[in-house]
């Protein structure tokens, strides 16, 4: 008899995301022709740069000719990309890596969520809260919801979660485990915050200490204004053994809609076990790629090429410098109206305590109800997001400065 996975139902109904799409859908049958801004979901609102798009239309001419046709591609990735990262993104800051430990992917949702895949069931994970929800629910349906433990992130540490060691809460419920699996996104979406050199170092010290593995999601590196914000891991000594790290060109090249990330793998991951002896996870993540992933398109991967060229770096970087300036005019805005802000310095969100200690979910409503502005509930994001909302910096210029002014008037 077939059965599914139930593991699935292990999972909370009313996926954010969602919820907010039905709020705003009968916020529009309600009022129709008012005109909505929308400062939440994140995604990006320029076009691709220009240089991207025409490596695509070259891509397209070289699979239209015989002599230049590609079918089924390396599911790791074909090297003329992967050198680009080395080069670009590593090499540049310091940090040596082989073209083995690169897997190039359709995104970080994908391989963050396709990672626990390869790991043992019986893991102690740890996640900051609030988190971005596919960390959680991808090991809600690997059957690990009872082996999650969530990392307070709070004004009062900065955004920044405590060490396990220090957390009482955890220390107490499992005096006898530090967490295996570590899930560090920096900078953070929702909070927009960031990790120093010296906070980060404290995490990678802990992994090695306990052996655990941090998954570091750098989906949003691109946004770093400051220059002492590490942008990898890797940039902190003995990483490399304790450390996958996520990248992502959705945010960072506006490829939401085209598809493609990359997730390193270093070959000095090694995994101890008792059957098996000391096994590399590069080759176990390599064997799974392999089976259960098609590769990148061609297309994509050289439209991802032309985003280290020097007139792609150049295009990419205004694109990012427009987000940034929006960041930058909501924060002030948002501090203007009284509001406490943080993130939008080096990240494109912002996460802001509502007023007069509000849940989220109600000044979500008030900002929807009375000045037509969509936002996302922190609560959503977890416990710790109650009280919380988030703005994203991804919209238009005048989307930005007209929901500030109708701000102003509610508040
Ligand atoms: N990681 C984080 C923290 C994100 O916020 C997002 C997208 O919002 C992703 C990963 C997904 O990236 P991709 O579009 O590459 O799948």
């Amino acid at each position: 008899m077939i059965k599914i996975n139930e593991h699935f139902l292990a999972l909370q109904n009313n996926y954010l995301f969602s919820e907010i799409a039905k709020r705003v859908k009968n916020y529009k049958l309600e009022h129709p022709g008012k005109k909505l801004i929308s400062l939440g979901i994140g995604d990006v609102s320029l076009p691709l740069p220009e240089a991207v798009c025409k490596a695509m239309h070259t891509a397209v001419d070289e699979m239209s000719s015989k002599e230049t046709f590609r079918g089924y591609g390396p599911e790791q990735g074909y090297d003329f990309l992967k050198e680009c990262i080395i080069e670009h993104d590593f090499a540049a800051r310091g940090i040596k890596l082989d073209l083995s430990e690169v897997f190039i992917s359709d995104g970080a949702k994908s391989d963050t969520g396709n990672i626990t895949d390869i790991l043992g069931k019986d893991l102690l994970v740890a996640v900051g809260d609030p988190v971005y929800p596919v960390y959680v629910d991808s090991n809600i349906m690997a059957g690990r919801k009872e082996s999650i433990v969530y990392l307070p992130c709070t004004a009062e540490n900065r955004f920044v979660p405590e060490l396990p060691e220090l957390n009482s809460e955890l220390t107490d419920n499992n005096s006898e485990r530090s967490p295996d699996l570590i899930y560090l996104c920096y900078p953070n979406n929702p909070t927009g915050t960031t990790l120093s050199r010296e906070e980060l170092k404290l995490w990678v010290d802990y992994a090695r200490r306990n052996q655990s593995l941090i998954l570091f999601d750098a989906a949003y590196e691109a946004f770093i204004q400051h220059e002492d914000i590490p942008h990898s891991i890797y940039e902190i000594p003995g990483a490399k053994e304790v450390a996958i790290e996520f990248r992502s060109y959705s945010k960072t090249a506006g490829f939401t809609g085209l598809r493609c990330g990359y997730t390193i793998v270093p070959n000095q991951l090694i995994v101890k076990s008792p059957e098996f002896g000391s096994i590399k996870l590069n080759s176990i993540w390599n064997r799974r790629q392999s089976t259960k992933f098609n590769g990148v398109s061609y297309i994509s991967q050289r439209a991802a090429e032309a985003v280290y060229s020097p007139e792609g770096k150049q295009q990419v970087r205004d694109n990012i410098a427009y987000y940034m300036e929006n960041a930058r005019i909501l924060r002030q805005g948002l501090l203007a109206c009284g509001l406490e802000v943080y993130g939008g310095l080096d990240a494109p969100y912002l996460w802001v305590k509502t007023p007069d200690k509000l849940p989220s979910w109600d000044f979500f409503e008030l900002l929807l109800q009375k000045a037509a502005l969509v936002s996302t509930p922190g609560v959503g994001f977890g416990a710790c997001g109650e009280g919380y909302i988030r703005f994203s910096a991804f919209g238009g210029r005048e989307s930005c400065q007209e929901a500030l002014g109708r701000i102003r008037q509610i508040l």
